[in-house]
């Protein structure tokens, strides 16, 4: 299987349904990225969770021996977020959770959360506690892209950047 071409069968019936997909490999990690203002489907807590399993399982392809494996990088573009995205705090712990898992957090190299809006700081403050330490401390705040993602991937994204 060729990485990141997993294929969600709610977001192939009805694309933008949820918000993941993988973007490339910069800086030697494997970067996916979300933004949840994007996805029709913000509330479908399962559909989502299913989502991320599949695309984690065609980008960091960890072997059975949980041994190998490749790192990654998650662009959480948080613009747009608001009331409607915070009030479903399911979706949130049960993607904290998932990360959280030792395999998966190991492998991450760091969590970019692009320009959140104020009301992010509760989300974040939900979910906290379900992450370690380490993992917590993976979390970034950026205003701009990073400069080693190309410019046409920026633009495959972003718009007035
Ligand atoms: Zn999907």
């Amino acid at each position: 299987m060729n990485i990141g071409n997993y294929i969600c069968p709610i977001c192939r019936d009805n694309p933008n349904s949820h918000s993941l997909k993988y973007l490339g490999n910069f800086n030697n990690s494997e970067f996916l990225y979300t933004r949840p203002s994007d996805a029709i489907r913000y509330d479908d807590r399962p559909g989502i969770l299913a989502h991320y399993k599949g695309v984690f399982k065609t980008v960091i392809k960890i072997d059975n021996s949980n041994t190998n494996y490749n790192r990654w990088s998650w662009l959480f573009d948080a613009r747009g977020f608001s009331w409607e995205h915070y009030l479903e705090m399911g979706v949130a712990i049960d993607l904290a959770k998932l990360i959280n898992t030792p395999i998966y957090s190991n492998a991450l190299d760091k969590i970019y959360i692009f320009r959140p809006p104020a009301l992010l700081n509760m989300t974040l403050f939900i979910v906290y506690p379900f992450l370690s330490k380490s993992l917590q401390e993976k979390i970034v705040i950026i205003d701009e892209i990073p400069s080693f993602i190309p410019r046409n991937i920026k633009n495959s994204i972003c718009i007035n950047l």
